[in-house]
């Protein structure tokens, strides 16, 4: 029996249990980045579940810049970074959303997509969906039109993808 994508990844997520604070099992996916067959086929996946329906893919960071950058290679099209506040030099968007402590802002350039660009946002995980909601609200005031989110990893226990009933949401290995 050939094992299926969903368990070729599954078995190369470490989880780190107290990082970065305690109570927090951190999905690490750096073992799926170091496998080349693997991380190939994830980004093969995912293409060819969004091929034709998109214009552009948007990773947020950090690491939906990783996938996210080898999706839009691989759909050839451009990348455009969702990012923390402060890190982008030119004139931008941002939004500010809650977290369970505290607040973060993220920001995309103000001139990054044409009107009504159809974009792909890429993440590696999807945890309560705070931070995709935030990027797609994000996006759609930047003009941008969100089409779909792709994911690695969803933690199908804290109902992220609730808050994304409005998009077409896929992960590549669904946590219960
Ligand atoms: P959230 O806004 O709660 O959906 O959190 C999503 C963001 O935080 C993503 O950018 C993830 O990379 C990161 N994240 C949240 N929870 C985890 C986790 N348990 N393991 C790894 N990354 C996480």
């Amino acid at each position: 029996m050939t094992a299926s994508l969903a368990e070729l990844v599954d078995a190369r997520l470490r989880d780190v249990k107290d990082f970065p604070s305690p109570g927090i099992v951190f999905k690490d996916v750096t073992p799926v980045l170091a496998d080349a067959e693997v991380f190939s086929a994830v980004v093969r996946d995912m293409a060819d579940r969004r091929r034709g329906t998109v214009d552009v893919v948007v990773g947020i960071e950090a690491r939906g810049f990783i996938f996210g950058a080898a999706l839009a290679h691989e759909l050839g099209l451009g990348f455009v970074p969702v990012r923390k506040a402060g890190k982008l030099p030119g004139a931008t968007h941002g939004l500010t959303y809650e977290l369970e402590y505290g607040t973060a802002t993220i920001e995309i350039h103000e001139d990054a997509f044409v009107a009504g660009a159809r974009v792909l946002l890429v993440d590696d995980v999807l945890a309560t969906g705070g931070t995709a909601e935030a990027a797609c609200r994000l996006l759609e005031q930047a003009g941008a039109e969100v089409v779909a989110f792709e994911t690695l990893v969803e933690l199908a226990f804290l109902a992220g993808r609730e808050r994304l009933a409005r998009y077409d949401v896929h992960a590549t290995v669904v946590v219960t």
